[in-house]
């Protein structure tokens, strides 16, 4: 769409001509009707949810960080430092930050996390504790969260780009903090962006297909699941 020099003088007038209504909201509903339809998304919720509110709060994480010094694996610290996943907002907003951040961590949770390193934790905070020992355990879980990792990236990066303007395309992108009388007013450009948005959807369907089968699998199978096993799948899709 072009737009005249005599337009883009009359910025009130003209922007709420182009605003994508309810963009936000529209984008937000799509990634939770996507993950409803899954059949075990209410058991991996639970676990995300679990592991989010664990991780968030900097006691436990302090003593996760604590440990890893003692162990000798300082590698991992930074990891715990940039955990910035929360579901304050509508959590199908966040979902794909707290899914990007929980997956950073699944090399310690999956293979350095015990229950001893919180012996002195309070006793309201035994229950989740205990949330999260089971959710670290449970292969399914990972893989799960591994097949729909690309999906919610994608879904983010679409209701980011609504959100934003041409002009200051990479600032949004990058999460910065933009003032432009264009944000948001894209239904110009909307039609051709969504056709991508969609071609790239529809390439990621035979992976997740092919995760499904796998997820299966992964609940069937027996013992402890370990980092290795889950990166030698067909399901490190990042
Ligand atoms: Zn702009």
């Amino acid at each position: 769409m072009r737009v005249s020099e005599g337009f883009r003088a009359l910025p009130n007038m003209f922007a709420y001509c182009v605003h994508i209504g309810d963009w936000n909201h529209t984008i937000a509903t799509i990634v939770k009707r996507s993950f409803e339809s899954v059949a075990a998304w209410a058991d991996v919720w639970e676990k995300l949810r679990a592991l989010v509110e664990f991780f968030k709060n900097s006691e436990s994480r302090s003593v996760c960080m604590f440990n890893l010094r003692k162990l000798k694996l300082t590698e991992l610290l930074p990891l715990f430092k940039s955990f910035g996943a929360t579901f304050v907002r509508w959590r199908y907003e966040t979902i794909c930050q707290a899914i990007c951040d929980v997956l950073s961590l699944q090399d310690f949770c999956v293979s350095h996390l015990r229950v001893d390193f919180f012996q002195r934790q309070q006793r309201k905070g035994a229950k989740l504790l205990a949330e999260i020992l089971v959710a670290c355990k449970d292969r399914a879980f990972w893989c799960w969260l591994h097949t729909m990792a690309p999906l919610a990236r994608t879904l983010a990066k679409t209701r980011r780009w609504g959100n934003g303007c041409a002009c200051h395309e990479e600032d949004f992108q990058k999460g910065r903090t933009v003032a432009c009388c264009w944000t948001s007013r894209r239904l110009g450009e909307a039609r051709e962006y969504a056709a991508k948005s969609v071609a790239k959807l529809r390439g990621l369907e035979g992976a997740l297909v092919a995760a499904a089968a796998t997820r299966v699998a992964a609940r069937a199978a027996a013992g402890v699941p370990t980092v290795a096993a889950a990166a030698a799948g067909p399901l490190m899709l990042a």
